[in-house]
C-alpha cells in the first residue's frame, strides 16, 4: 500500500512533490470524457520518470501475436490502445531557462483532482537554477459537453524578479507506447502545420489507418489583457509549436489559455478532418475558457445528481466511492455504440484498451442504475454488432451451425488475446454477455430488445454451449472439459461449476426469451428463426436434454459446490497461512506452482452464486462463502467487490466492510502495487455494486425492486440513487431507518426488508428502525 493522498470528500489531493509517486499520480489524476482521455502528465517539460499517455476512443493498433509454437486457432494479433499525439504540452522558460520540476527546487506543490467539477489543478512554487522563483498554477479539463475539446489555463507569476516568461504551446506526434516491442512508432504524420496563434497535426495509425487531428489555439494574458504576440513558429516533421515571450514584473501573473480539438476518423471524414478540427478549436476559443468550463461543471453537476453516493461519517470511504463513480463516468458516456470500456480506461496501456467480460459482468449494473437505459443498450448493441465475428470465431475453433463464441478480449469483434488458455478456454464470458441482456431487461422492462437484437445473440450463445458440452457415458451427464473459469489460477480443468452453471442458465433463458418473442411478435419470431436457420424442435430438444442432465461437481462431505472436478485433490491451505512477504503470489511464485495450488485469483463459484443468488438458500451461500473466501487471494481487482456483496448478504458486516475498503481504495492506496500502470476502471463499477447491492441489498426480484439495507457501524448514513423502469429513487440508510424518495416517474411499489411499500409520484416512504 502507498497512502500519500489526502482524504477529502470531493477532491483527490496530493500535497508536496515526490517524484517517486509521480507515475502513480499520473494514473490517479487522469482525465477523460468518453471520447478521449489522458494521464495527468505535466504541461511543462518534465525530465523525470513519467508515462505520457494521451488516448483517443476507438483508436488502436493490431500488433502481431508473438508465440513460440503457433497452433491452429490462435488469434492473428493482439490489440494495443495507442498513445496518441500529445496536445497538452506547454514548455515554459523563465529568463531563458526551461522550467522542469525534476531540475529545480519545488515547494508548495498541490495537485488536485476536483471530481465534482471534472477539473485537474496544480500549483507550486519553483526556484530555478538561475535563482528565479516563480509561482505556477495550472488547470485543465476535457469537456463533457463538447467531447472533442480540451482546455488549459496555465499561469506563471515571478516572485523575486522582473524578467521574461516564455511559453511554447505545442502538439507532439513523436510518441511511443511503453508496451511496444521494439520502440516501434505507430503513427505516420500526414500534415503538420504551425501558424500564428495556432497549429495542428494530422496523423494516421499504421496498419488500420485511423486518422487523428489535434489542433490548438492559444492566447496569452497580462493583467487580464490579451497580449499582442509575434510568435516564432516551429514546424518539424512530427512537432508543431509557437514560441512567445512576455515581459513580466515581479508579482505580475502571465497566463496562457490553450484550447485543443481532438478529432478522429471514427467521426470525421479523412479529407475534412483538419478543417473540422480547425472549426472545432476556433469555436472553443470563441466561446472562451470561462464559458467552456462553466458548461462542463454544470454537466458534471447533472451527472453527479444521478450517480452520487453520499456516505456520512467516513471520509476515506466517501472519497473512494466518488473516485470510482467519477472514473466510470469519465470513461464511458454511452453515446456511441461502437465504443466500450477497457479495463484501464484512458489511464494506461495495459490490457490494450480492449473489451472484456468486465463490461457485462461489472459495468452494466452500474450504468443500468445510474444512467438512462440507452447507455446500457448501447453496450449491448456493441456485442450485437459483433455477432457475426463471434460466429466466425467459433467456426475457427470447429463449431458449426451459427454457434457464437464471443472473444475474451476484443476491439472489433475479433479475438485479440494471445494466451490459448484464455482465448480458447475462458469461455464463461459468453455467459456474461447473455446475462447482461437478461439484466438489462429485468431492470428496464424493455422486452422489445429481445426481438430487436437480443434473441439473435442468445441463440448464437446457446448454440455454442450445446456443442461445447460432451455427454459422459460414465457419469450419464453432460460435462464440460478443458476450460478456464473466472479463476485464472487454474487452466484446462474439467467441469468448472461456474461455467456449467452459466451455460445451463443461458440455454434456459434463451428458451424463455424465444417463448416471449413467439407470443408477443410471432411474425418477427418466424423471421428470426428463418434468418438463423434454426431448427426449433431439434435444437431446443437438445438444449432441454442438456439443461436436465448437466453435471455439477459437489463435495460429498460438505455439500460445497466444487470449483472443478479435481479441486479437492489440491493441498488445502488458506490464504491467511501465506507469508505476507510472498503476496501477491503472482509476483513471487512460478506459474506452475500457482496452477497447482488451491489459491483462487478471484470469485469463481462465488461469482455464480452472486449472479444466481435467488436459486440458493442462505445456508448454501454461507457454506460456499466460508469455504472459498479463505482460499481467495483477490489478485484480480474484480474479486473483492463480489465477496463484499456476498458477505453483506450473509450478514458478515465486518468482512463486507473490509472488502469494501479494499475494492474502493484499491487504486487510491495502491493495494496491488501497480497503480503506476493505470487505474482498474472496470472493477470500479464493482465498488459501486458493493455499496448498492452489498450494503443496500438492492435486487430486482420478479420485476420489483427490493432493498435489504444494512449500515456499516462506522458510517452514520449513506444514500444512493437508482434508476429503475422509468423511476429515479433516492435511497437513504441511516441509524434511524431507511428512506426512499420517488424523485422521478410514476407511482411505484417496492419491497423494503420483506414488506411491500407504495411510493407515489414525488413522494417518499420512511421506515424507522424499531
Ligand atoms: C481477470 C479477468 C479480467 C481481466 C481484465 C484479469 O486479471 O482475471 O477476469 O477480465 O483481468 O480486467
Amino acid at each position: 500500500m502507498n497512502e500519500y493522498l489526502k482524504h477529502d470528500e470531493w477532491c483527490i489531493i496530493e500535497e508536496g512533490f515526490n517524484p517517486e509517486n509521480h507515475r502513480a499520480s499520473e494514473s490517479i489524476f487522469s482525465l477523460g470524457n468518453g471520447n478521449m482521455g489522458q494521464r495527468a502528465m505535466f504541461e511543462e517539460h518534465y525530465s523525470g520518470e513519467t508515462l505520457q499517455g494521451t488516448y483517443v476512443a476507438g483508436v488502436y493498433y493490431p500488433d502481431k501475436t508473438r508465440v513460440g509454437w503457433w497452433k491452429n486457432g490462435y488469434p492473428e494479433y493482439f490489440a494495443k490502445v495507442l498513445n496518441a499525439p500529445n496536445w497538452i504540452g506547454i514548455d515554459v522558460k523563465i529568463n531563458g531557462e526551461m522550467l522542469d520540476l525534476a531540475k529545480c527546487e519545488v515547494s508548495d506543490f498541490v495537485r488536485t483532482l476536483n471530481m465534482k467539477e471534472g477539473v485537474l489543478e496544480r500549483s507550486f512554487v519553483a526556484t530555478l537554477s538561475n535563482g528565479n522563483k516563480v509561482k505556477v498554477e495550472a488547470k485543465r479539463f476535457l469537456s463533457i459537453v463538447t467531447s472533442e475539446v480540451g482546455a488549459i489555463r496555465y499561469s506563471v507569476t515571478p516572485l523575486n524578479f522582473d524578467g521574461k516568461i516564455g511559453f511554447t504551446p505545442y502538439v507532439d506526434a513523436d510518441v511511443t507506447n511503453e508496451d511496444s516491442n521494439y520502440d516501434e512508432q505507430f503513427w505516420n504524420v500526414l500534415h503538420a502545420k504551425s501558424m500564428k496563434g495556432e497549429a495542428y497535426i494530422t496523423a494516421a495509425t499504421k496498419k488500420l489507418d485511423f486518422h487523428v487531428c489535434m489542433s490548438m489555439k492559444y492566447e496569452v494574458l497580462k493583467d487580464g489583457q490579451k497580449v499582442d504576440l509575434n510568435p516564432a513558429l516551429t514546424e518539424d516533421a512530427k512537432y508543431v509549436a509557437n514560441t512567445v515571450e512576455v515581459d513580466a514584473e515581479q508579482d505580475q501573473e502571465i497566463s496562457i489559455y490553450k484550447y485543443a480539438a481532438v478529432l478522429s476518423s471514427l467521426n470525421h471524414s479523412k479529407t475534412d478532418i483538419a478543417s473540422d478540427a480547425f472549426s472545432v478549436v476556433e469555436a472553443a476559443q470563441a466561446k472562451g475558457y470561462g464559458a467552456l468550463l462553466e458548461e462542463h461543471v454544470n454537466a458534471w453537476a447533472d451527472k453527479w445528481d444521478h450517480s452520487d453516493i453520499v456516505i456520512e461519517g467516513d471520509i476515506a470511504a466517501q472519497q473512494a466511492i466518488r473516485f470510482n463513480i467519477f472514473q466510470m463516468n469519465q470513461t464511458y458516456t454511452g453515446e456511441d455504440e461502437r465504443l466500450n470500456i477497457g479495463p484501464k480506461g484512458f489511464t494506461g496501456e495495459k490490457y490494450g484498451g480492449s473489451t472484456y467480460w468486465d463490461t457485462e459482468a461489472y459495468c452494466v449494473p452500474f450504468y443500468l442504475s445510474t444512467s438512462k437505459p440507452e447507455v446500457t443498450r448501447n453496450l449491448l448493441i456493441y456485442r450485437h454488432k459483433q455477432l457475426q465475428k463471434a460466429i466466425e470465431n467459433a467456426e475457427k475453433l470447429g463449431f458449426t451451425n451459427g454457434a457464437a463464441l464471443y472473444p475474451m478480449v476484443t476491439m472489433n469483434g475479433e479475438e485479440c488475446h494471445n494466451e490459448w488458455e484464455i482465448t480458447f478456454e475462458e469461455i464463461h464470458r459468453n455467459g456474461a454477455i447473455a446475462f447482461a441482456i437478461y439484466n438489462y431487461i429485468r431492470h428496464t422492462d424493455d422486452k422489445k430488445y429481445l426481438e430487436e437484437y437480443g434473441l439473435d445473440v442468445l441463440i448464437g450463445i446457446s448454440r455454442f454451449w450445446s456443442q461445447r458440452v460432451s455427454y459422459s457415458q460414465a457419469k450419464k451427464k453432460y460435462v464440460m472439459l478443458g476450460v478456464t473459469g473466472p479463476n485464472e489460477y487454474e487452466n484446462n480443468i474439467n467441469n468448472n461449476w461456474y461455467t456449467n452453471t452459466i451455460a445451463n442458465w443461458c440455454m434456459k433463458y434463451t428458451q424463455e426469451a424465444m417463448a416471449h418473442v413467439k407470443e408477443t411478435n410471432p411474425a418477427r419470431f418466424e423471421e428470426i428463426l428463418k434468418n438463423l436457420n434454426f431448427d426449433f424442435d431439434k435444437e431446443t430438444a437438445k438444449w432441454s436434454d442438456i439443461i436436465e442432465n448437466m453435471y455439477y461437481p459437489v463435495d460429498e462431505e460438505t455439500g460445497v459446490y466444487l470449483q472443478q472436478d479435481g479441486f479437492m485433490d489440491k493441498e488445502q491451505i488458506l490464504a491467511a497461512d501465506l507469508d505476507p512477504a510472498i503476496r501477491p503470489i503472482n509476483q513471487h511464485w512460478s506459474w506452475d506452482r500457482i496452477l497447482r495450488s488451491c489459491f483462487i485469483k478471484q470469485a469463481d463459484v462465488l461469482q455464480g452464486i452472486y449472479l444466481f443468488e435467488d436459486q440458493y438458500d442462505l445456508e448454501t451461500i454461507r457454506k460456499n462463502y466460508d469455504f472459498y473466501e479463505p482460499r481467495t487471494v483477490h489478485e484480480s481487482s474484480l474479486s473483492p467487490c463480489i465477496h463484499s456483496i456476498l458477505a453483506a448478504k450473509i450478514g458478515d458486516e465486518e468482512r463486507a466492510y473490509n472488502l469494501y475498503l479494499r475494492t474502493s481504495r484499491l487504486d487510491l492506496d495502491d493495494y496491488n502495487k501497480e497503480v503506476h500502470e493505470g487505474l482498474h476502471i472496470t472493477s470500479m463499477a464493482g465498488t459501486w455494486m458493493s455499496v448498492v447491492e452489498g450494503f443496500g441489498g438492492m435486487r430486482v426480484v420478479n420485476g420489483q425492486l427490493v432493498l435489504n439495507p444494512m449500515l456499516p457501524k462506522v458510517w452514520k448514513s449513506y444514500s444512493f440513487k437508482v434508476r429503475f423502469r422509468g423511476n429515479l429513487l433516492n435511497v437513504t440508510v441511516s441509524q434511524d431507518g431507511v428512506g426512499v424518495i420517488n424523485e422521478e416517474g410514476e407511482d411505484i411499489s417496492i419491497f423494503i426488508q420483506d414488506d411491500e411499500y407504495q411510493i407515489g409520484k414525488e413522494s417518499s416512504v420512511v421506515i424507522e428502525h424499531a
